[in-house]
């Protein structure tokens, strides 16, 4: 799971706009105007049906990361986080 959920710099991310980027998901925010310090990104490649591959992208670790539990699903009431 991304740190990046309970983040409090969610919405103004430039790494997290970059990982939404990679997911193919909509972005919490257009204009990110916020560059999290020394952010650790795992890259996970994953076998999907059709020997197709899939790749996730996690932020595991930030100098940044200001814990606001929840912020992700309060921006997205009623939404999945993405995986
Ligand atoms: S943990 Fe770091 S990379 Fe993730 S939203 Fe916060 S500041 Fe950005």
């Amino acid at each position: 799971m991304c740190i990046c959920v309970d983040c409090a710099f969610v919405d103004r991310c430039k790494t997290y706009y970059a990982v939404e980027e990679h997911h193919g998901v909509k972005h919490i925010s257009q204009k990110p105007d916020f560059q999290g310090n020394n952010p650790r990104i795992h890259i996970n490649i994953l076998d999907m049906p059709d020997r197709e591959i899939g790749i996730e992208w996690d932020v595991r670790g930030c100098d940044s990361f200001q814990l606001d539990n929840g912020k992700w699903s309060r921006l997205r009431p009623g939404e999945e986080i993405p995986k």
